[in-house]
């Protein structure tokens, strides 16, 4: 199967169609309907292996139209700001057939200018975790009506030491979440953070 019978809806599959992807890649095909069925995912994936479409195909499929009254619905939490930028630009590219608004939120740039961005109703929010944390307690955001929450490269989000920044997110958002990791490595410390953090997670490996 391809895209073509994963039953993505036509906004979608015409942007992944502009983006020149014929095929999904092995990560893609595995984790796309697993994570449109609903599951939280641990998946062994490196970059380069197309992980960033594996987790943002399904998440613009299931959010599908701008929700103003809900913001934010989407979290992607990435280790470093160049990541967090080309996790942007994937979600620019591959939403642009949708009404979703799409914010980034980055150490290094203007706090004004993110609180401002956030009073926008953004659906989803690509960011690193320390400046996130930091906007989200200076506004006193709640995460109420979060629905997907991603760790992009987990172990490097670690390695970061990030751990008690994301376990604070996560605290914000509702249980009932759908959580998605995405690791190179799975060593303890990110199993054990699954456990805690995720609800019976299919283990996805290549
Ligand atoms: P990533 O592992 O997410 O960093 O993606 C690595 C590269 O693979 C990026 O340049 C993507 O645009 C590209 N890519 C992702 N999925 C596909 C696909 N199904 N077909 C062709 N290229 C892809």
């Amino acid at each position: 199967g391809g895209f073509q019978a994963m039953g993505l809806s036509p906004s979608i599959f015409r942007a992944v169609l502009r983006k020149g992807y014929k095929v999904p890649t092995p990560i893609q095909r595995k984790s796309i309907p697993v994570i449109m069925d609903g599951r939280d995912v641990v998946a062994m994936a490196r970059t380069g292996s197309g992980k960033t479409a594996a987790f943002l195909i399904p998440l613009l499929e299931k959010l599908k139209i701008h929700s103003p009254d809900k913001s934010p619905r989407a979290i992607v939490l990435s280790p470093t700001r160049e990541l967090a930028l080309q996790t942007y630009g994937f979600v620019r590219d591959l939403a642009r057939f949708t009404d979703l608004n799409t914010t980034i939120i980055l150490g290094g740039d203007r706090m004004e200018d993110q609180f401002e961005a956030l009073h926008q109703k953004p659906d989803i929010i690509i960011a690193t975790p320390g400046r996130l944390l930091h906007v989200l307690v200076e506004m006193n955001l709640q995460l109420s009506f979060i629905e997907y929450c991603v760790f992009d490269e987990a172990d490097r989000l670690f390695e970061m030491g990030f751990e008690e920044q994301l376990k604070e997110v996560i605290h914000r958002m509702p249980s009932s979440r759908q959580t998605l990791m995405f690791s190179a490595t799975l060593p303890k410390s990110i199993v054990e953070f699954a456990k805690g953090g995720l609800s019976d997670p299919v283990l996805l490996r290549l």
